[in-house]
């Protein structure tokens, strides 16, 4: 026992128990300040909708369950802080879909988030780490590329999807989600996108802003924002300096005033179960169960978003081909 140590007296006890408090107490600020959300707010009287989140524990989760190299967690990164904004903008249930296929190496990066601020997200090639750009920065665009097609469809619980294409633009990310919202939306936007990476390949930091400018707003408005956007530093810069998302968008709205309209957590959640992939098993027919029973003796599904695997044996295999064949041999 540690108290022993300073032989009980109390003043020792007393001194060892109120730094031990100390330390909890900072422990649960830290780990509060490090919780993921969003919010929501207007500017300018209402004539700009505004958001920010941190995304930190949820682009290190995906940087963990993809094991990605550092160029190609920026890219996925930045794909999921995207993601996250604009599926803030649907309701609850609502989900949309993002898919970034690039000419990069960085090959399909597909992010699927609801409205209630669960994502996660999949790149086809994790292993990628170029050298730094001009700037010294993490190279997206080089991951990326810069031609290809920025996908966006949209689950509204009506009939049909809504899917919307633009053309990769920049390869950045931040400025592809901005032309999308620009070109197949009609919203003239602004989006910053932003993920620091450690020199262990861990995530330091994560997240971004959207703002989007309603009919009605004056020139000047959208100047003094433009001007602003310009010296703003890097939103992970600024969340790893212990900013939140409350204050990113008090630094972008600087002297004007900002009604936060709601908080809204976000993480990394899959939805996926061993159920959705035995449906996806059925599909596949009953000739070829029948060889992954032969030859394979089971089948092992690995969740492309999430990394999970479910193994399915030779009886579990079976039974899902005996629903197509209706149990006929
Ligand atoms: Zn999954």
């Amino acid at each position: 026992m540690t108290l022993l140590f300073f032989d009980g007296t109390s003043e020792a006890v007393e001194k060892i128990t109120h730094s031990r408090y100390d330390a909890v107490m900072k422990k649960k600020e830290e780990l509060e300040m490090a919780k993921d959300y969003l919010v929501k707010a207007l500017a300018y009287g209402g004539y700009v909708r505004a958001y920010a989140v941190c995304a930190t524990d949820v682009v290190a989760e995906a940087q963990r369950r993809h094991d990605t190299w550092n160029t190609a967690t920026a890219a996925l990164g930045r794909a999921i802080v995207g993601s996250l904004l604009l599926g803030s903008t649907v309701k609850g249930e609502d989900k949309l879909t993002v898919k970034i296929q690039g000419n990069g190496p960085a090959g399909l990066i597909m992010v699927d988030a609801n409205g209630s601020g669960e994502v996660k997200g999949y790149i086809q090639n994790p292993k990628i780490s170029l050298p730094l750009n001009a700037q010294g920065k993490l190279d997206v665009r080089g991951a990326v590329g810069t031609e290809g097609i920025f996908t966006v469809i949209k689950d509204l619980g009506l009939k049909e999807p809504f899917s919307g294409q633009t053309p990769i633009v920049s390869g950045e990310l931040g400025e592809d989600f901005t032309y999308y919202l620009a070109a197949s939306e009609q919203v003239p936007s602004a989006v910053g996108l932003s993920v620091l990476v450690d020199t262990d390949d861990s995530v330091r930091s994560a997240g971004g802003f959207m703002l989007q400018i309603m009919p009605g707003a004056s020139e000047e408005m959208i100047a003094k924002i433009e001007n602003r956007l310009q010296e703003l530093p890097k939103v992970s810069t600024l969340l790893d300096q212990g900013k939140t998302p409350e204050d990113i968008l008090d630094t972008i709205f600087a002297g004007e005033s900002v009604m936060i309209l709601e908080e809204m957590p976000v993480e990394f959640k899959c939805d996926c179960s061993k159920e959705k992939f035995a449906s996806a098993i059925l599909t596949l027919g009953s000739k070829e169960i029948q060889d992954m029973i032969d030859e394979d003796h089971g089948a092992e599904a690995v969740c492309s978003f999430c990394g999970n695997k479910y193994f399915f044996d030779e009886q579990e295999l079976t039974e899902i081909k005996e629903e197509i064949t209706g149990g006929a041999k």
